[in-house]
């Protein structure tokens, strides 16, 4: 592996979401509310990182804190399905052990990136969906709240507009995107990804996108990178985008930045946009998105920090 990164302790990076937001075609209080929510993710995912915390713990501390922000399709602020409720899906994944879990259709857990570590080291499964996912959360004594305290104004008002908009036919790159994810490698030079998402707006029949499945939407591995993905999940989950980029890595010694471009040019070309973060073990902190903006953050160990949500930040 490449040493050309590697002067840092630990790193962090977390995404709200790639979408259509471009400057000045945001509103204020979105752009100030998301940018100050993303500093806080970055606070708590540093903190852990800072007192010699693993990453796993760092990257499920950065998005609770996501999960908790209205501003976020995750968690509180989550996008409303066709039947008025919210079905909530999140992954996280330890590059060191390569252990995974994560949940599909979650209705009640108030973090369901919660939910997925508990999966993850609690059972002997990967992945749990639905009513039983519902069940092991409370088995597992994880807080839990009314599945209507995860939905806000303005969610609602999209599932209108969508509902009203037939001739889109519904899902479409501004419905909204605004899933959470974070990467970090810790201190002993380990990588983590953690991914929360209530999907897409007005989403149907047990729809599942790529953020919980293992491979697609979520993926570390530390002979490769740890990586979260956001964007049209279908094409995400065609693609299997964060296993291949780290296959890549691995096998064609690309670092993540460059396979990640490969990557999610084979996505646009298949008609799906989105962006991924990456955190590798030698330090490469980065990302890479298709669309006009994502919601984004990075840390260092020295303090260094980066926020930016448009293209012309990159
Ligand atoms: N990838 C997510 C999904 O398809 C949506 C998003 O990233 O906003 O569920």
């Amino acid at each position: 592996m490449s040493t050309q990164f590697s002067k840092c302790r630990w790193t962090l990076a977390i995404h709200g979401g790639a979408g259509s937001m471009r400057r000045g075609e945001l509103a204020e209080a979105q752009e100030a509310g998301a940018t100050a929510g993303l500093n806080a993710a970055l606070d708590a995912g540093a903190a852990v990182l800072e007192t010699g915390g693993s990453a796993v713990e760092a990257v499920q501390a950065a998005v609770q804190v996501l999960e908790d922000d209205p501003h976020f399709n995750a968690g509180r602020g989550s996008v409303f399905t066709w039947e008025g409720g919210h079905t909530l899906d999140a992954a996280i994944m330890d590059g060191a052990s390569r252990a995974a879990g994560a949940v599909a259709g979650s209705t009640t857990t108030r973090h369901p990136v919660a939910l997925a570590r508990a999966v993850m080291e609690k059972s002997v499964h990967v992945l749990l969906a639905g009513e039983g996912a519902d069940q092991f959360s409370r088995d597992q004594g994880l807080e839990q709240v009314d599945n209507a305290w995860f939905g806000t104004e303005e969610r609602r008002q999209q599932l209108d507009w969508m509902k009203a908009d037939t001739a889109r036919g519904g899902f479409d790159v501004d419905m909204k995107y605004g899933t959470v994810g974070a990467v970090a490698m810790d201190a002993a030079g380990h990588v983590a990804a953690a991914t929360s998402t209530g999907g897409l707006t007005g989403k149907r029949w047990g729809r599942v996108g790529d953020s919980p499945l293992i491979g697609a939407g979520t993926y570390a591995d530390d002979r490769a990178c740890a990586i979260s993905a956001t964007g049209s999940g279908e094409f995400f989950i065609r693609e299997g985008v964060t296993h291949e980029i780290c296959a890549r890595m691995r096998f064609l010694g690309e670092t993540a930045g460059q396979a990640a471009a490969v990557v999610m040019a084979d996505v646009k070309a298949m008609g799906g946009v989105g962006g991924v973060i990456l955190a590798a073990p030698s330090g490469e902190l980065d990302w890479c998105f298709t669309t006009p903006g994502m919601y984004r953050g990075k840390a260092w160990a020295d303090g260094t920090r980066e926020i930016a949500i448009y293209e012309d930040q990159r």
